[in-house]
């Protein structure tokens, strides 16, 4: 309930900050919901083409000014080289993300669809435990989305080796396709237990879309999960 969120520390003094990354301002505006600060990764989409690493904060010229003094003291600072490619990026961005929520949903379907899928989690699937209130929350349902083979963590070393368009790497929102084991990746630093515990099995493996065309991602899959 992000406006009661926002609701609540507005009415005790609190001052409300949200990590709109994984949205992006494509598909969800937290100021509009009431958030006092909004941050995001501009590494990911903002920039979008996995060439910089930046990052953004918005809310009132207060407040914004108070994380300006604290950047001062802890001297991160944007070069202007990577400035320029976020400005540049930036003008792409409603246009990458509308591409990345399309591509998503349609390879989420595919997966769903396929008897070597075990598991698909994407909000904008019907089958999401929480897809309607995705959809009241959200323009698209974003880029990302996780899935479980049905044969393992064998099976995702396959798949990895055998599909041509996804990349094998960390980060996301770039105009790539990526796909990762959080497992041996961005969980890595959580114990076997923790991660059960959220939920992250060793075969999940997470895929970031990008802009390619979907009928070439979903040939691509398709090739992939050929089985043996
Ligand atoms: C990547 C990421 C960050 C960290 O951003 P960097 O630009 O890599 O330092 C913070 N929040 C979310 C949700 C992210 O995905």
């Amino acid at each position: 309930d992000l406006a009661g969120i926002a609701r609540f520390a507005g009415n005790n003094g609190l001052t409300s900050i949200i990590d709109n990354t994984f949205p992006t301002p494509v598909n969800f505006r937290p100021h509009e919901a009431g958030f006092d600060l909004v941050c995001h990764s501009a590494t990911k989409a903002l920039n979008g083409h996995s060439d910089i690493v930046a990052g953004v904060v918005t809310g009132s010229a207060e407040l914004v000014e108070q994380a300006r003094s604290c950047i001062k003291l802890y001297g991160g600072s944007l070069d202007p080289h990577a400035g320029y490619l976020l400005a540049r990026g930036l003008k792409t961005l409603a246009l990458r993300v509308r591409q990345q929520n399309a591509n998503a949903t349609a390879t989420a379907r595919f997966l769903e669809g396929h008897p070597q899928i075990a598991e698909v989690a994407y909000p904008g699937l019907e089958s999401h435990p929480d897809h309607a209130r995705a959809a009241e929350l959200f323009d698209g349902f974003g880029s990302m989305l996780a899935f479980r083979p049905a044969d393992g963590v064998e099976a995702c070393e396959r798949l990895f080796k055998r599909l041509e368009l996804p990349y094998v790497a960390p980060s996301l929102g770039g105009v790539e396709t990526l796909i990762t084991r959080p497992a041996t990746t961005s969980h890595v630093g959580m114990s076997p237990e923790a991660r059960a515990a959220a939920g992250i099995r060793d075969d999940l493996v997470r895929l970031s879309l990008g802009i390619e065309a979907a009928e070439d991602l979903i040939a691509d899959f398709d090739q992939a999960l050929v089985t043996a």
